[in-house]
């Protein structure tokens, strides 16, 4: 059961915290449509009060999300999955570290935050309800696996089904033992071929993603391995809308769009601004807007470096290269779709998947 939490963020506040933006950042217009229009081709979501969005405190409307930076990080720890553990670092100095950061984009007008950190690197979902209250932001974890070495034993002996039903689980019942749910499937694929341990991984998100409704994004570097990434997902029965391609900008970002995948440009920096600006015009040209995802992958709170080491904000995409893209002529409606609707669909859990039973419905849940 979606555990209905009472949001101190209200509608209202959700619309004046982007009115907010507007007026401080200067480049978003607030928009009271339904991210689902009808005019989404190709997209079988037309009705918004058929989904929810699972965020750290609870289930909230697809509308309620609003601007939002789907591929970040509060925290990673690269120390591999036979060594992670919670004392290796101070969740509360964690938290004072990266509090500021968020509430540095709160103030700009961001609601809505996916952290990627996966199990066995980092994820820590108690504390990321800390900062979800205390940076009055919607922010949405994840189930599943990376790859090695972040990979615990288990994933090379457990079969597909046996590592989907953990991830069914946390879904159902909460991640470890805090009640808080995930809110998307995080997997990871090597380059090229995909090896024996990530097909099974793909399937094992192919087969939770069909049992609870839940999309999966999956880091992947290599335009050859999400292709064979969407075939696996084509077998098992789960529509490509349900798949985003991490670290995409390959020579398949087209062809993965055009099969209804997500294409998501995650890296964007002052470093890369001109490299992701012509990622973005061509899937633009090419009429792919409604796949396209843009983040940064900032942050984080490095574990085992003092401090957390050397943290990059968040605020670069919206402060400078929102307004960039304004420049080089995309349109305000295209801004808004690529930075409020796009992150909704691609996260929206459709009401009567499995896990949904028991849910009340969206009216109910409203303030
Ligand atoms: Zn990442």
């Amino acid at each position: 059961m979606i555990r209905t939490v009472e949001h101190k963020l209200t509608r209202r506040d959700f619309v004046k915290g982007l009115a907010a933006g507007l007026t401080s950042a200067g480049v978003l217009s607030v928009s009271n449509h339904s991210v689902f229009g009808s005019e989404n081709k190709g997209n079988a979501m037309k009705d918004d009060n058929l989904y929810f969005i699972q965020t750290v405190r609870g289930g909230i409307k697809p509308d309620q999300l609003g601007l939002t930076l789907i591929h970040e990080h509060v925290m990673v720890d690269f120390i591999g999955a036979d060594k992670v553990n919670r004392n290796r670092y101070d969740a509360d100095e964690v938290f004072q570290v990266m509090l500021p950061y968020l509430k540095e984009i709160r103030a700009i007008g961001v609601t809505g935050f996916g952290d990627c950190a996966p199990m066995y690197l980092g994820r820590d979902a108690q504390l990321l309800s800390r900062l979800s209250e205390a940076a009055d932001m919607h922010i949405i974890a994840n189930t599943g696996l990376y790859k090695e070495p972040y990979l615990p034993q288990y994933a090379f002996q457990k079969s597909a089904d046996e590592l989907a039903n953990i991830w069914i689980g946390e879904m159902e019942n909460g991640i470890e033992d805090t009640g808080i749910k995930p809110g998307f499937i995080k997997i990871a694929v090597n380059p090229g071929s995909l090896i024996p341990v990530q097909q099974k991984i793909v399937r094992a998100a192919a087969r939770t993603s069909l049992a609870t409704g839940l999309t999966i994004a999956s880091h992947t570097g290599h335009g050859g391995a999400a292709m064979e990434a969407l075939d696996i997902l084509e077998e098992e029965g789960v529509l490509p809308n349900k798949f985003i391609f991490v670290h995409a900008g390959t020579d398949t970002d087209h062809d993965v769009a055009k099969r209804g995948a997500w294409v998501e440009y995650d890296n964007i920096s002052k470093e890369q601004s001109g490299k992701y600006m012509q990622l973005i015009t061509d899937m633009l040209d090419e009429g792919y807007g409604d796949n396209l995802l843009l983040s940064q992958d900032a942050g984080w709170y490095n574990v085992g470096q003092p401090g957390g080491g050397n943290i990059r904000g968040y605020t670069y995409l919206i402060e400078e290269f929102v307004p960039l893209m304004k420049k080089s002529g995309i349109h305000q409606d295209i801004i808004d779709k690529l930075m409020v609707a796009n992150p909704a669909r691609a996260l929206s859990i459709r009401y009567g998947s499995d896990e949904a039973e028991g849910v009340s419905s969206p009216a109910e849940t409203e303030n």
